[in-house]
């Protein structure tokens, strides 16, 4: 039976990681809820596996302003979230024509995609606005999943919501957090693309440079 499901990664995918923005946009909230720029960086980026599984934005901003000595006022909290949130929708409305062609030129052949992204809440919560939404059947959220990847979870999440076996998907990632080994260890065959970061070169096999090639690798 021939592989008729795609399963996607979204950051570094689909669209830009921007890691950098991301700093930058923390370094604000940080000044709006009253504590220092770096620690509240660091405080962040350590605690990832929180972030994509559990809190939300909101809990995020006074939690790690807590432990970092502040008590931000709702407001603040708000005005911080607001940023992260601002900039979520920003990333989510960055994708470049030729992908959207190459995404509708799968579907017109009959592939069904969906989407699986370890994420924080807000990006879920974004998604709907997205130019991506309307292409995907179905999609897979770490925070609401309660599971990221390489968990097997999330994965049988995105296929069951397509009503397929992982074994008749293709997933397609940059290969970040191992999600491509995850991807293997459940069935699904994997396609890595480097277009936005070379995030995972040891991974056997050769990578597509671009969401357009797909049209063709899969043809
Ligand atoms: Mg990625």
């Amino acid at each position: 039976m021939p592989r008729n499901a795609l399963i996607f990664d979204l950051f570094n995918t689909l669209v830009p990681g921007a890691d950098a923005e991301r700093d930058r946009v923390l370094e604000r909230m940080a000044e709006v809820v009253g504590v220092d720029a770096a620690a509240f960086v660091r405080a962040h980026h350590e605690t990832w596996s929180d972030r994509l599984v559990r809190w939300d934005a909101a809990e995020t901003v006074r939690i790690l302003a807590g432990r970092l000595g502040a008590r931000p006022t709702p407001a603040e909290v708000d005005h911080a979230v607001r940023l992260r949130r601002d900039l979520g929708a920003e990333l989510l409305a960055n994708v470049t024509p030729p992908t959207l062609a190459a995404l509708d030129a799968l579907r017109a052949r009959g592939h069904r995609l969906a989407l699986c992204s370890n994420t924080t809440a807000e990006t879920a919560d974004l998604w709907p606005a997205s130019p991506l939404a309307t292409r995907f059947a179905a999609a897979a959220f770490s925070p609401q999943v309660r599971a990221a990847k390489p968990d097997p979870l999330i994965y049988h999440a995105a296929a069951d919501a397509l009503g397929v076996r992982p074994d008749r998907c293709w997933f397609v990632g940059d290969g970040a957090d191992g999600e491509l080994a995850g991807a293997a260890a459940v069935g699904m065959a994997v396609i890595r693309t480097t277009e936005f970061q070379d995030t995972d070169p040891t991974w056997p096999g050769e990578p597509i440079a671009a969401i357009s090639e797909l049209v063709d690798r899969l043809r």
